[in-house]
């Protein structure tokens, strides 16, 4: 492997990783429940209030050490998934919160005494479309009341809190779609109007239908200005396709050693099958891949953390990623054989669940849309 940053921090990630090993996240996954014990162990170990600033309680890291920490995550067999999104969806209250909201919130997000773990963007009428959304937040007095329907909206029983993207103008009032989108942050303890129908989806994701009827919104969790949410958005979204694309660099890394183990060990007609050079080759090329998109997740990462514009990289490292550890999954499949479709090797679960990133938190064809419009300047299709 290439010679890898922040050594240190990717050990002490590896010891928590190892108190979890491959049967924890089996069991998880049968039973589909939520890995409580991992993300409290994370939380305590500080890990995932890396991005908080020292000065609210966190470990005030940058975003490539971000990177390390979920990329050893997946790579130790384990799914970050369930915990990554505190990350970046503190990134908009840290951004674009009052002075007053980040001092409460953010210290004790920075704890684990409160979980801020859910994000809800998508509906059932606007996934890719984001300013389609419908969801609408009404002013009455000193709250919002909003009424409207989310879909696949991960996290949201296991969380304390959750940024909520909704419209507070109408679309027929606004010059362009993307204003009059305005971003809260909900306090799901006892919350009345919302109501959570989980969804279970391809793999162990606890992920949901929320209704939203009514629900009161005080004034004062308006994260920012009113109308200006979906720039908010779209402000996280670099740090998020980087992190993302961390992570499938560590679950491309883990199917590759268990692939090369599988082939160096598993003997068919006398001989190791990794002797076979069509074994090895795929083996070799979904390396090659994963190597390739690692370095372009380190240099968006470096750009970001220098404050420079990282569009472009940020989109070409969560691509790359995606796809790359898709080849290395299929290829650790192919190299288990039936093993590969068993449970009890793992490959299939991580199979399924390195499959998500080819569609969120944005999907392949929208990255080569951005990639095509925005860094070749071709023609904008839609
Ligand atoms: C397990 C899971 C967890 C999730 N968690 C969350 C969450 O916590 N919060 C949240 O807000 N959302 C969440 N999502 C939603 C996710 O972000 C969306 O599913 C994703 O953005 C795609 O939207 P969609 O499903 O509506 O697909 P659609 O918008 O219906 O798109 C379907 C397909 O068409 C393609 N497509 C659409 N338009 C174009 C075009 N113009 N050109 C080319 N191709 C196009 C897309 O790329 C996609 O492949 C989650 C989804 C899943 C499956």
């Amino acid at each position: 492997m290439l010679r890898e940053a922040h050594e240190d921090l990717r050990r002490g990630v590896r010891d928590v990783c190892a108190r979890f090993p491959n049967a924890y996240w089996r069991d998880l996954d049968a039973g589909r429940r939520y890995p409580e014990e991992f993300v409290r162990a994370m939380t305590e170990a500080g890990y995932l209030g890396a991005l908080i600033p020292g000065e609210y309680g966190g470990l005030g890291l940058d975003l490539s050490a971000a990177c390390a920490i979920l990329e050893e995550v997946n790579r130790s067999g384990a799914n970050a998934g369930p915990a990554h999104a505190q990350m970046y969806t503190m990134g908009t209250l840290l951004r674009h919160g009052s002075e007053e909201q980040k001092e409460a919130y953010l210290p004790k997000v920075a704890t684990g005494e409160l979980r801020l773990q859910a994000f809800g963007v998508t509906e059932p009428e606007a996934g890719t479309d984001t300013t389609s959304i419908r969801t609408k937040a009404t002013r009455e007095g000193d709250h919002y009341v909003v009424n409207g329907r989310k879909i696949y909206i991960s996290r949201v029983e296991q969380s304390d809190l959750m940024i909520l993207l909704a419209r507070t103008t109408p679309i027929e009032r606004v010059e362009q779609r993307s204003h009059g989108l305005s971003v809260f942050l909900v306090d799901l303890r006892g919350a009345e109007g919302l109501t959570a129908k989980p969804r279970r989806v391809m793999m162990n994701n606890a992920t949901n239908e929320l209704v939203l009827e009514d629900l009161r919104v005080p004034a004062g969790n308006l994260i920012g200005e009113e109308g200006e949410g979906f720039r908010y958005i779209l402000d996280g979204m670099n740090a998020e396709r980087i992190l993302i694309a961390a992570e499938c660099v560590g679950d491309g890394r883990w199917f590759v050693e268990k692939a090369t183990g599988r082939a160096g060990e598993r003997e068919v007609f006398g001989r190791r099958i990794g002797e076979n050079q069509g074994v090895q080759f795929p083996i070799a090329r979904a390396y090659a891949s994963v190597e390739a998109a690692s370095l372009m997740v380190e240099k968006a990462a470096a750009l970001f953390d220098r404050g420079e514009p990282c569009g472009a990289e940020a989109n070409l490292a969560k691509l790359l990623a995606a796809d790359a550890s898709w080849e290395a999954a299929n290829v650790a499949v192919q190299t288990f054989g039936g093993y590969g479709f068993d449970a009890g090797y793992d490959v299939e679960r991580k199979f399924r669940e390195t499959r998500l990133y080819q569609v969120a938190p944005i999907s392949t064809n929208l990255i080569l849309s951005y990639v095509a419009e925005h860094v070749l300047g071709l023609p904008r299709s839609f």
